[in-house]
C-alpha cells in the first residue's frame, strides 16, 4: 500500500534514512494504533540521480505494509504532477513542448497515454479536450499518464 505524503526530497537526499520521516498515527486498512518501522525501499526521482529510500511501515496487526510516497508524485512515474501538467498544457494549448531537461519521448509517452486514456476510460470520441480528460480521469482515480496495459 502506497502512503502519500508531504516528504522533501532534498532532504532525503541529504539525511537518507536520518530524515524525520512521518508515521502513520494508525493502520489505514484495520486502524490498529501503531505501526512499526518496515526498512526502506528504493525509488528513483527526476532531478536524483541516485535511488532515494522511502521508509517503509508494517502494521503488527493485520501484515498491511505501507510505502512512502511523495504526495506530489504519481506512483512509478518520476515527475512530479506539476511538471507533467505544465508540459502537457503548453503543448495542448500552444502546440510545443516547454524546454526542460527531460527526455522528449517521454513527455510523447505521457501525451500518447493520455490519449489512450481518455479513449478508453472516457469515449472514443472525446471532444473535451485532453486538459480536461486529465480531469476526469483523476477524478476516477487514475492515473492519466500512466502506460495502458
Ligand atoms: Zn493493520
Amino acid at each position: 500500500m502506497i502512503w502519500s505524503i508531504a516528504v522533501d526530497l532534498k532532504q532525503i537526499q541529504q539525511q537518507g534514512k536520518g530524515y524525520a520521516w512521518p508515521r502513520p498515527e494508525s493502520c489505514p486498512r484495520c486502524r490498529h494504533w501503531q505501526v512499526w518501522g518496515h526498512g526502506y525501499a528504493l525509488r528513483y526521482f527526476n532531478g536524483f540521480p541516485t535511488a532515494l529510500p522511502m521508509k517503509c511501515y508494517r502494521c503488527p496487526q493485520c501484515g498491511c505494509v505501507m510505502t512512502v510516497r511523495p504526495a506530489d508524485y504519481f506512483s512509478r512515474i518520476r515527475s512530479t504532477m506539476a511538471v507533467i501538467v505544465t508540459c502537457l498544457t503548453q503543448r495542448l494549448t500552444q502546440g510545443r513542448w516547454p524546454v526542460l531537461p527531460l527526455p522528449r519521448s517521454r513527455l510523447r509517452h505521457w501525451l500518447a497515454n493520455l490519449n489512450r486514456r481518455v479513449r478508453i476510460h472516457l469515449t472514443e470520441t472525446w471532444s473535451d479536450g485532453l486538459l480536461t480528460g486529465y480531469d476526469r480521469l483523476l477524478e476516477r482515480g487514475q492515473i492519466p499518464v500512466a502506460r495502458v496495459s
